[in-house]
């Protein structure tokens, strides 16, 4: 069974066209589709300031840099920059600038304890760092560091002047990208993306936004606004990344939090009029809860997107009750389909509460049986295998899809380039597709991904502790907590409390272990493999105190 439910030929021909038909670099892919007179409307806002950059001067101050990039610091196509910074204006022009060059973003949570900055650096080895004055003191010592907003950084986004690049030698199979996600097991890993993988992304939002408009245009309707995106999500989680991508090459507004807090992006609604709010199901339960919510003039916000984690059926509900006005999309993606795989498109199908919506019109899909790899038909429960532009290098290319890990890259891709999910999913009848569970091992905290072979990893090196599991605890809010089951050493009395501060010195603060129960044996596989399910049920059945 193998669901195309999509097909927008001319889009699947541009996919197979992409290094010919189009610019090389996503950058260039972006720039090319804004109109020659450029809107006048902001591509950046500051939402705490309110300190805006128009389209010409974002170009203007990417084309700067990036001839900064190229002169003055000497990058080169393939040298990987890491960016660490809360999403301030200068992430999205800094992004731009190395991707215009054919350097390579590597995007990091601004959170990040100094461990997992050196474990992210060994294995995408950048060549430097742009890093918020507060990120820089905890970066790999030898890694040479720009610091965003210093007398460095303003001198080389300024050099103008400097001899502008050469045409760069990049094809679209290189990678664009280099982004972290633990995978289906172990700890974080480097996935590498290319500019064909976000170009793709990019041709199937702007044959949506063309679908949208065209039926808009038959069926007598006033065309929308301008879009104008809040960004409550991070820029260097996939969905934020993309979504970044899709405002510009959509010459659209987006507005930048430098973190989630709800009653600072309730009066950025108001505020900046606006009119697309992504985010994980925390943020849809937060509004849902909220009375700020109700009293705010949020009249303009006509879309709510929501990935990266499940969205139960009645909290979905719950919030198309509390706002009947705002049509509330559904999204599922992973940081090695460099995002989108599916989604509701249009209001019809965004009344599927519960499903995800349909393939993406770039995506091939087939569930397949976990034990016996038989492909399965409508209906019935299995591995989701993907396959298409938006996936991730595979080994044939330049790098391995994961940067420097054959092993995990070999279990994740297979010879016919299908990816697996690790997800346990259903297609229905009608080609909507439904997230049952997660097969693999990753937590999902308020969306944000916490490898439990991480925490485990930390708690192994406690001398108390003998031997330690981590596992998904459901939770209203957050979705998922990370909760550590623990075999202490004989005669130790370290404390619950004492097991979570622990961890949380060693991590960025959404991968806090939350919860934790003792017990004096850890179940395991005759392989040596945790047996999670039975600690998930361990815990559920004993309330898990905590
Ligand atoms: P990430 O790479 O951080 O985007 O994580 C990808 C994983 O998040 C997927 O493999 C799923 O397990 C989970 N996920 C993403 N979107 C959804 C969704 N809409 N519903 C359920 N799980 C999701």
């Amino acid at each position: 069974f193998c669901a195309a439910t999509r097909t927008f030929h001319s889009l699947r021909e541009a996919a197979d066209l992409l290094p010919e038909s189009l610019p090389t670099t996503v950058a260039a892919y972006a720039f090319s589709n804004l109109p020659s007179s450029l809107p006048d409307r902001p591509a950046l806002v500051d939402a705490a300031t309110g300190i805006s950059v128009s389209y010409p001067s974002f170009l203007a101050a990417v084309r700067s840099l990036a001839c900064g990039l190229w002169s003055t610091l000497g990058l080169r196509p393939g040298d990987v920059a890491l960016v660490v910074a809360p999403s301030r204006i200068e992430v999205p022009v800094i992004d731009f600038a190395l991707m215009s060059i054919g350097a390579v973003v590597s995007p990091a949570n601004p959170a990040s304890t100094a461990e997992e900055y050196a474990h992210q650096a060994a294995l995408s080895r950048p060549v430097v760092a742009f890093a918020a004055p507060e990120v820089a003191a905890r970066l790999p010592p030898h890694l040479r560091c720009v610091v965003i907003g210093s007398e460095e950084y303003n001198r080389l986004a300024s050099d103008g002047r400097a001899p502008p690049p050469p045409p760069v030698a990049v094809k679209q199979s290189d990678t664009a990208a280099v982004l972290y996600s633990s995978g289906t097991t172990g700890r974080v890993k480097a996935v590498a993306l290319t500019h064909r993988n976000f170009i793709a992304l990019l041709c199937a939002h702007k044959d949506n936004r063309e679908k949208a408009a065209r039926e808009a245009a038959e069926a007598g309707v006033e065309p929308p606004p301008p879009t104008v995106t809040l960004f409550p999500l991070p820029l260097f989680h996939v969905f934020g990344f993309m979504m970044l991508l899709r405002s510009v090459a959509m010459a659209e507004t987006a507005v930048l939090m430098e973190r989630f807090e709800l009653s600072a992006a309730l009066r950025a609604i108001e505020r900046y009029r606006v009119t697309l709010l992504p985010g994980a199901p925390p943020l849809l339960v937060a509004m849902t809860k909220s009375e700020e919510a109700r009293r705010r003039d949020l009249s303009s916000l006509l879309v709510i997107g929501i990935g990266g984690a499940p969205l139960g059926r009645e909290v979905a509900e719950k919030f198309a009750a509390v706002f009947p006005n705002v049509e509330l999309v559904q999204g599922y993606g992973l940081t090695e389909s460099s995002g989108g795989v599916a989604a509701t498109v249009g209001p019809e199908e965004s009344k599927a509460f519960g499903s995800v919506g349909k393939l993406g019109s770039h995506m091939e899909a087939k569930i397949v049986d976990p034990t016996t790899g038989e492909a399965l038909g409508p209906g019935q429960r299995g591995e989701l295998w993907v396959r298409g532009p938006v996936i991730m290098k595979g080994k044939k290319s330049l790098f391995t899809c994961y940067v420097a890990d054959d092993k995990a890259t070999a279990e994740t891709l297979d010879s016919e380039g299908w990816m697996k999910t690790g997800d346990l999913c259903y297609f229905n009848e009608d080609g909507f597709l439904y997230i049952v569970d997660r097969l693999k091992e990753l937590i999902k905290y308020k969306g944000y991904q916490v490898p439990p072979a991480e925490l485990e990893h930390i708690l192994h090196s406690h001398p108390e502790i003998v031997d330690a599991a981590v596992i998904p605890y459901p939770d209203e809010d957050a979705g998922q907590l990370p909760m550590a089951f623990i075999v202490r050493k004989p005669g130790s009395n370290i404390t619950k409390q004492q097991v979570m501060d622990y961890v949380a010195k060693h991590v960025a603060p959404y991968k806090k272990v939350r919860r934790v129960a003792f017990v004096s044996a850890i179940p395991k596989s005759p392989a040596g493999k945790i047996l999670r399910r039975e600690l998930v049920q361990q815990a559920l059945t004993m309330g898990a105190s905590k």
